[in-house]
């Protein structure tokens, strides 16, 4: 699961924002940011026969400032993102009520200009102008919900008072009309936020789903190592690197020692017990980049990358020694067992993961003929 960043909502609990809205968030910033310009100058158009040019100018920089700011936060914020870096994003969330705080008193502003310059009935337009920007905000700023909402009201409220302040009837009507709209947008913008919210919750099950699938498919059912058909995939990318690279790599089989006799004297159970603990032992001895597999029953396969037929012995020999020397109790019975090993190297003769795994498994056969538990190059 995507870590969660956590934020606190206006009623004081905490709430999350998932890194793919704040994804989103960033997404939307170059279209808010083209929106926001059109829209302050369609608002200039209007106004600048009524409100002095140098106020209006002052306004317009204003604009522009607010807008490189959240351009600025929406680079912080892909930056932060990326590095999952938690406090960052959290600090850019700070940022970002820090700008909705100054786009809303940049709109009050403008209405208020509107008001005091203009004659009647030009406040309707600003008043229109007010409603257009809290809903489209309302896509574009609900990622933090609570910032939309700090938004929302210092734009709205505002807008009230100014209508109130006529006193005539049309405004109060208009008031009346705005009263109703608060409520519906505000359901609005909270069912817009928590489809997108069970959208992501859907979209990051079904990739949980997806990943498990494929861990599945890679992956042996008994033991946790992977299977054969993904040990021989991977090997094959990892021998195109390796020869391309023109550096060395080698292959491990590794088989049981009278594996058989297991079965026959404490049961398959505990043959399935001895090979779980084999394979963790095993595997602890390994780097992340080596790929261990069950092969078949009770033969395991190690493709060793960057790693010479000298080194791949040493490796060999390695676990050789610590599964002679273990003990698996199962239920209080202590069984000991050896393997025999052997390990052929990426060269001219042997150049795919079948060649490979066929001479390592010559060696295996020449180990188990000279005496079993031991390794053979
Ligand atoms: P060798 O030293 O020649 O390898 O002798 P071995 O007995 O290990 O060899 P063989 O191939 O004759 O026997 C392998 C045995 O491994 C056969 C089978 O009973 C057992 N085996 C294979 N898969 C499993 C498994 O998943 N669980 C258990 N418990 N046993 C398995
Ligand atoms: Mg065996
Ligand atoms: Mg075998």
């Amino acid at each position: 699961m995507p870590q969660m960043i956590r934020e606190r909502s206006i009623e004081g609990r905490t709430s999350d924002v998932h890194p793919k809205l704040l994804a989103d968030l960033v997404n939307q910033t170059p279209r808010v940011a083209i929106a926001t310009v059109l829209l302050s100058l369609i608002y200039i158009g209007i106004f600048y026969q009524f409100v002095p040019t140098l106020i209006l100018s002052i306004w317009f920089f204003l604009q522009m400032v607010s807008t490189a700011y959240r351009l600025h936060n929406a680079r912080e914020f892909n930056r932060s993102l990326k590095q999952v870096d938690l406090q960052w994003t959290r600090r850019n969330q700070t940022q970002f009520m820090l700008f909705s705080i100054i786009q809303a008193s940049l709109w009050v502003g403008s209405s208020l200009l509107v008001v005091r310059y203009a004659p009647q009935p030009y406040e309707m337009i600003s008043l229109v102008i007010a409603i257009g920007v809290i809903n489209a905000a309302a896509l574009s700023m609900s990622s933090i919900y609570r910032a939309y909402l700090v938004f929302f009201f210092m734009i709205i409220i505002p807008q009230m008072i100014i209508m109130t302040m006529y006193g005539e009837p049309h405004h109060l009507g208009l008031l009346m009309v705005v009263a109703i709209a608060i409520p519906a947008t505000l359901i609005l913008s909270k069912s817009i936020h928590q489809s997108r919210l069970s959208i992501i919750a859907t979209h990051d099950e079904l990739e949980d789903s997806v990943r498990k699938l494929h861990e599945l498919s890679i992956s042996d059912n008994l033991t946790d190592a992977y299977n054969r058909r993904y040990f021989f995939e991977a090997s094959e990318d990892l021998i195109a690197d390796a020869r391309k690279d023109q550096h060395k790599a080698a292959l491990i089989m590794l088989d049981v020692d009278y594996f058989k006799r297991i079965n026959d004297t404490h049961g398959h159970q505990a043959g399935d017990f001895v090979l779980v603990k084999l394979a963790e032992a095993i595997r602890s001895t390994l780097r992340d980049s080596d790929i261990f597999a069950r092969i078949g029953g009770e033969e395991f396969s190690i493709f060793l990358n960057h790693t010479s037929l000298e080194g791949a012995g040493v490796v060999a020999e390695k676990i050789r020694t610590l599964v002679e020397n273990m003990t698996f109790d199962y239920e209080s019975t202590p069984i000991r067992v050896t393997v025999s090993i052997g390990i052929s190297e990426l060269d001219h003769q042997k150049r795919t993961a079948d060649d490979l795994y066929k001479a390592s498994d010559r060696k295996l056969y020449a180990a188990k003929e000279s005496g079993r538990n031991r390794v053979v190059l």
